[in-house]
């Protein structure tokens, strides 16, 4: 058998694998349900890696990056859901059901 003492430690195991100091403290954040970009804030229930504030600034961020425009009618891409009409959001199942019984 050989020597292995445990617990390791997320750091012990990152130094073992190669993986750099900034990705250990990452999943260390993961690992106690923090954001894994400020450490600060509780992660988003959306989240796997963000916080809800982080998320948003990202979001920002590469909107910005990649040149995003508001949608048009006319234009590319979903509609923002506040502009969906009745016929277009999803039917519930009680929609569904009351349907068929009608
Ligand atoms: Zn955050």
């Amino acid at each position: 058998m050989g020597g292995q003492k445990y617990p390791v430690t997320l750091a012990e195991q990152g130094r073992k694998l190669g993986v750099s100091r900034q990705r250990v403290w990452q999943l260390q954040r993961t690992a106690e349900g923090l954001c894994q970009q400020c450490g600060v804030n509780p992660r988003s229930e959306h989240s796997t890696a963000f916080c809800v504030e982080c998320q948003d600034s990202n979001r920002e961020r590469n909107r910005k990056r990649i040149g995003s425009q508001p949608w048009r009618p006319g234009g590319p891409g979903r509609p923002p859901i506040g502009l969906l009409t009745n016929n277009r959001v999803r039917a519930t199942v009680s929609d569904v059901t009351n349907g068929v019984e009608k």
